[in-house]
């Protein structure tokens, strides 16, 4: 065995195998992968190998497109067959939500170059037979997909990375992890020790106790999951392809053709957690027992669904354990505080995404960035809040709505609430409907006296729509507020606090008393952030961002090594936060504080530490809403008096609390973006509008080269705001906006503007196009509708009312 190598990648499962083979051709052909038995011997031989290009986010449909097309290459290069079965796929809708959700992947599928299809049930059981189609409403097929051999796919990336010069060491056991001073590592096997300059967790059925082995507890876990083989089907004998590959949302089953039968697998309700603390070391190339009475009534559904499947015998049955995150979506990445160690883990569809992850992968470890925008699968989108009990009752959930398909506006129930600030239950009594960003509770609207405070999942408007109308016109009436405890926060302290945020900050620093909007770029100037810096004094600021993106900020900060005489931390739990927005937000808090906010005395964008009735407090003129508004900041231990304080204050001005889905219609109208949904990775200052924040002149920033070019070369496309004429629901996100039939950019988010009365949608279109007045279509739910470019905010154009 080698006793150096650039990276060791742990684990030769299908995840593992791709990643060595990404490195090799990257060009990092010092690289080994050890596995403790044979390759493939965890999760990976049992799979079903099925493989789609089907995932709420486009950038990981996209990363899944990539790997089924990448199965040619490795074929071409080690000679070993993946066994391709390029049948595509078939969705079946049941209910008018799930087809609404086809008609949104059709929607999504044309920006992203895949070929799809609504259609009806009987031209859907052209390619498959076997569907009973008095189950059924409609159908959507997908070009991309079918199913390959798990054991020989991982074995041609093995092969192909070979090829490339990488190496495989089976049948050796990483039995712990050392870290060296230098950030290099001994990776200690039951063969030896490796030294290795970067280490890759690739150990799948094992991910967690490899993280065990450096001190970190990944959120994943994993589940049993059941298939059958049938016996030869009659319906299938005498044809000439193979049924496309068929999953059936409300049977919660998905079906392909195995040889003369079929495989048919099952998502099942109550799913078991298989080695819930730890997996045996000794596990290899085994199955589970099954386990057919509690799985008979899930398969009976499919053989109701597919008939034909009931009339033949089972071949074979499997029961084998794969691992979850707890939303789903694979674990990607560097992890915070420990230098040169990633992941890639949590893989629960590796045929579909184990080549993305390798290609994302292998560009971050090599070049310093993925390339893309990830976050959906980066492993800093979770945080200390997914402890193992939040994973032990996340993953069973998720497993269970495999095949549930997910309405925009439905927040799941398990494992809530973790985090709730110190009004939560004052916003639940006031009727509240919650939701949960990164583990804390946050109004979504308010349910008023006698309004039940739920809603029915739909992709259309909901029973919500009038009442988030009413809190909208009462923030831009009178006065609203908010609670911003949700928003990530960060303290940056000490002398050399302004030189650092200089270099990480694209935008020029503050000055004590005044706050900034600032932006924040990775070196190829790509947006990796999208905040507010306030200056409290000559060495101290309090930023403000998205909540979403806490550990992922976090991590960016340590990346950019802050000296000794800068201390940066998170102060998501240290402080809590409300905005109090409207033309009579004012009003409301003179009553409290005893600082003068005239429009002279306290102008937009000023910071004060003040006390606001009994809490000492950081205000600032700022918001979000396009309002005159101010955000107050105080420890939590102050946060309910504040609150009450300001209820209090605010009874006879008519103070009427708002939620997130008020935020989203009063940002929009006013054309602002949000980042995590408009602002992300993939865009640049002069793309998103962000340039206008971003300080040239500075002599160095991250980011600073890229962003020079491109404001010479000036950018391909651009951030807009459409108005849509839309019937009874709102763009979701990621549909294709389409000029004269073809699709041109993409949508990033949507609300209904309802002090406007428009539906609106935010996207990104080609520079060329970004023209006021330009119009396009929006496939929303199978309807085009027509949108029209609004470059000016459609709301309070000249920003009277903010800076009033
Ligand atoms: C019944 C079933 C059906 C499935 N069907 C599909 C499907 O149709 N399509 C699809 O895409 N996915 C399917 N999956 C999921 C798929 O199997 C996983 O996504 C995939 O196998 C994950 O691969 P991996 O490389 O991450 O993990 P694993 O396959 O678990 O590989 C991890 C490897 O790491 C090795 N290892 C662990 N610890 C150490 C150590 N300390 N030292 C050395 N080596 C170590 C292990 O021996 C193992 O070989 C299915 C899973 C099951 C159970």
């Amino acid at each position: 065995m080698k006793t150096s190598a650039r990276a060791v990648v742990i684990g030769g499962g299908v995840v593992g195998a791709s990643v060595l083979y990404h490195l090799a051709k990257i060009g990092w052909t010092d690289v080994l992968l050890i596995e403790k038995s044979e390759l493939t011997s965890g999760s990976t031989w049992h799979a079903a190998g099925g493989m789609h290009t089907f995932n709420g986010e486009a950038n990981i449909s996209r990363l899944q497109k990539y790997t089924i097309d990448l199965y040619r290459e490795i074929e071409a290069l080690s000679g070993q067959s993946c066994s391709l079965h390029p049948n595509g796929g078939l969705m079946l809708a049941a209910t008018q939500g799930e087809l609404d959700s086809l008609k949104l992947i059709c929607s999504r599928a044309r920006y992203l170059g895949m070929e799809t299809e609504m259609l009806s049930v009987a031209e859907a059981q052209e390619f498959n037979p076997l569907i009973d189609a008095s189950h059924f409403i409609g159908a959507l097929w997908r070009a991309d997909g079918g199913h390959c051999d798990p054991s020989g796919t991982t074995h041609a990336y093995a092969k192909a990375a070979r090829q490339l010069g990488a190496a495989v060491e089976r049948f050796t056991h990483v039995l712990s992890l050392a870290q060296r001073r230098d950030g290099t590592w001994d990776v200690v096997t039951d063969k030896g020790t490796v030294h290795a300059e970067h280490v890759v967790n690739c150990a799948g059925l094992w991910a967690r106790e490899v993280g065990h082995m450096v001190g970190i507890e990944l959120p994943v876990l994993a589940m049993e999951h059941h298939y059958l083989i049938t016996e030869d089907v009659p319906e299938l004998r005498g044809r000439d392809k193979e049924i496309v590959n068929t999953t059936d949302y409300s049977g919660e089953i998905y079906i392909r053709q195995e040889r003369g039968g079929v495989l048919i697998g099952t998502y099942e309700p109550h799913g078991i957690v298989w080695s819930p603390v730890k997996t045996p070391d000794d596990f290899a190339m085994q199955l589970l027992p099954e386990d057919f009475e509690r799985l008979a009534p899930y398969f009976e559904v499919g053989f109701e669904h597919f008939p034909a499947l009931g009339r033949v015998g089972i071949r074979k049955a499997v029961n084998g354990p794969f691992t979850f995150a707890p939303d789903g979506n694979p674990l990607v990445g560097p992890v915070r505080g420990l230098r040169n160690y990633w992941v890639a883990c949590a893989v629960m569809a590796g045929f579909s995404q184990g080549g993305g992850i390798g290609l994302v992968l292998s560009r971050w470890m090599a070049e310093g960035d993925p390339g893309q925008d990830i976050l959906s699968m980066d492993v800093a989108r979770f945080g200390a809040f997914a402890t193992p009990k939040y994973t032990s009752i996340k993953v069973p959930e998720n497993y269970a709505r495999r095949f549930r398909l997910a309405y925009p506006n439905e927040e799941l129930p398990a494992a809530r609430p973790v985090r709730r600030s110190p009004i939560y239950d004052k916003l639940l009594a006031a009727g509240a409907v919650m939701g949960a960003n990164f583990g804390l509770e946050h109004a979504l609207w308010f349910g008023p006296p006698g309004v039940a405070p739920s809603e029915t999942p739909t992709y259309r408007r909901s029973e919500a729509f009038p009442i988030v109308r009413a809190e909208c016109q009462a923030v831009r009436a009178n006065v609203g507020l908010y609670e911003t405890t949700n928003y990530g926060k960060y303290e940056v302290t000490g002398r050399g606090a302004r030189g650092w945020l200089d270099r990480v900050f694209a935008s020029r620093i503050p000055k004590p008393g005044r706050l900034g909007l600032a932006p924040m770029l990775n070196p190829a100037g790509r947006i990796v952030g999208d905040l507010s810096i306030a200056c409290l004094g000559d060495d101290r600021f309090l930023i403000v961002g998205s909540g979403f993106a806490e550990e992922f900020h976090l991590r960016w900060f340590a990346s950019t090594e802050p000296p000794p005489d800068v201390f940066v931390r998170s102060a998501a739990s240290a402080l809590c936060g409300v905005s109090i927005a409207g033309p009579r937000s004012r009003e409301l808090l003179q009553r409290l504080v005893r600082i003068d906010l005239s429009a002279a005395a306290f102008k937009l964008f000023d910071v004060r530490e003040t006390a606001v009735g009994f809490a000492p407090a950081i205000l600032t003129r700022a918001g979000f809403t396009g309002e005159l508004g101010f955000e107050i900041w105080t420890t939590p231990d102050y946060f309910a008096s504040l609150y009450d304080d300001l209820r209090e204050a605010g009874r006879e001005l008519g103070l009427t609390l708002f939620g997130g889905r008020a935020l989203s219609s009063l940002r929009l109208e006013k054309g602002y973006g949000s980042f995590n949904k408009d602002f992300r990775p993939d865009f640049t200052p002069g793309e998103t509008g962000l340039d206008r924040f971003v300080a040239f002149d500075k002599p160095a920033f991250i980011g600073r080269e890229a962003a020079l070019a491109e404001r010479a070369a000036g950018p391909k496309r651009r951030f807009v705001v459409m108005e849509v004429a839309a019937v009874d629901a709102e763009v979701i996100g990621y549909e294709s906006i389409m000029k004269d039939g073809r699709a041109v950019g993409y949508v990033t988010s949507g609300a209904y503007g309802h002090c406007i009365d428009k539906s609106l949608a935010a996207g990104y279109v080609p520079i060329a196009l970004a023209r006021d007045g330009e119009r396009f279509e929006i496939d929303i739910l199978g309807n085009s509708c027509a949108a029209t470019v609004r470059l000016a905010p459609l709301y309070d154009p000249q920003g009277l009312r903010l800076r009033g």
